[in-house]
């Protein structure tokens, strides 16, 4: 049996998610998502999981509620997407755009690790478990992290694995630094601001040093930097051991005072 068309139906905007859209659909007819996917008849609690894959019932129980084309609810979804897209498309929100999120939308570029600034109004998208006082994050990091966002979004695009193997590389080593555990492609995915933020960084710095040396210039290298190195590149003994090479060359230097003259 076919679900009543809504009495209310709104039209879907560029680059919006299916789940966005049913939340404002939701909205519109005064009910909540829950209520608006029970209506439909979809045996799912959440939207989100709609945003990768609709299949054809689904999309038309949808359409035919929303008093739409079964092509639009369909094209409201993530179309196919490369091995190397995918890992770095969140499934579920992990930041959106303050200004935007106020009108009710969800839009699909926020799903990209590599989306920086919100394409609709230029507001910087800021993480779903940003701390609330996001304004003390420095001018600085946000500003490397920008630059490693950009970075990463080419890697990503690139026909070769060698770009996003070395931005991949330095999230790897930011991590270390920060004892954040688990797959580099989430730690850029984060919704925490100060893990995000911090490998984006690590991309922009690894590109213009060497990334070793980059890190322990601006790390001064104790113990606990050694064992997160060790944890971070134990397969990559040759990089290992040029870290080891820069870390002894330091050590013997005059101290901390001359550290910036070897960058
Ligand atoms: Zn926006």
């Amino acid at each position: 049996m076919k679900p009543h068309p809504l009495p209310k139906t709104v039209a879907p905007l560029p680059d919006e998610l299916l789940s966005g859209w049913l939340s404002r659909l939701a909205a519109a007819n005064y009910c909540d998502d829950a209520e608006l996917l029970a209506h439909i008849k979809i045996d799912t609690a959440h939207g989100t999981a709609l945003d990768f894959c609709v299949d054809a019932a689904t999309a038309e129980r949808i359409a035919n509620a929303a008093r739409v084309d079964p092509d639009v609810v369909r094209s409201l979804t993530f179309p196919s997407m490369t091995p190397r897209e995918a890992s770095l498309t969140a499934q579920m929100p992990f930041q959106h755009c303050v200004q935007c999120s106020r009108e009710g939308l969800s839009l699909r570029h926020w799903r990209r690790a590599w989306a920086f600034d919100c394409q609709v109004c230029g507001t910087r998208l800021v993480q779903t478990l940003g701390k609330p006082r996001e304004e003390q994050i420095s001018g600085k990091l946000i500003f490397r992290a920008r630059r490693g966002a950009g970075m990463l979004e080419c890697a990503a695009r690139s026909r070769g694995p060698k770009q996003l193997r070395r931005a991949m590389r330095a999230v790897t080593f930011a991590m270390s630094l920060k004892t954040f555990r688990g797959d580099p492609s989430f730690a850029v995915q984060n919704p925490r601001s100060e893990v995000r933020l911090f490998c984006l960084a690590a991309i922009a710095a690894a590109r213009s040093h060497p990334l070793a040396k980059a890190a322990i210039v601006s790390k001064s290298i104790d113990d606990y930097a050694r064992v997160a190195l060790l944890r971070a590149f134990e397969k990559e003994p040759r990089l290992l051991a040029a870290i080891d090479h820069i870390a002894q060359r330091r050590a013997k230097s005059a101290g901390p005072m001359t550290a910036s003259s070897h960058n």
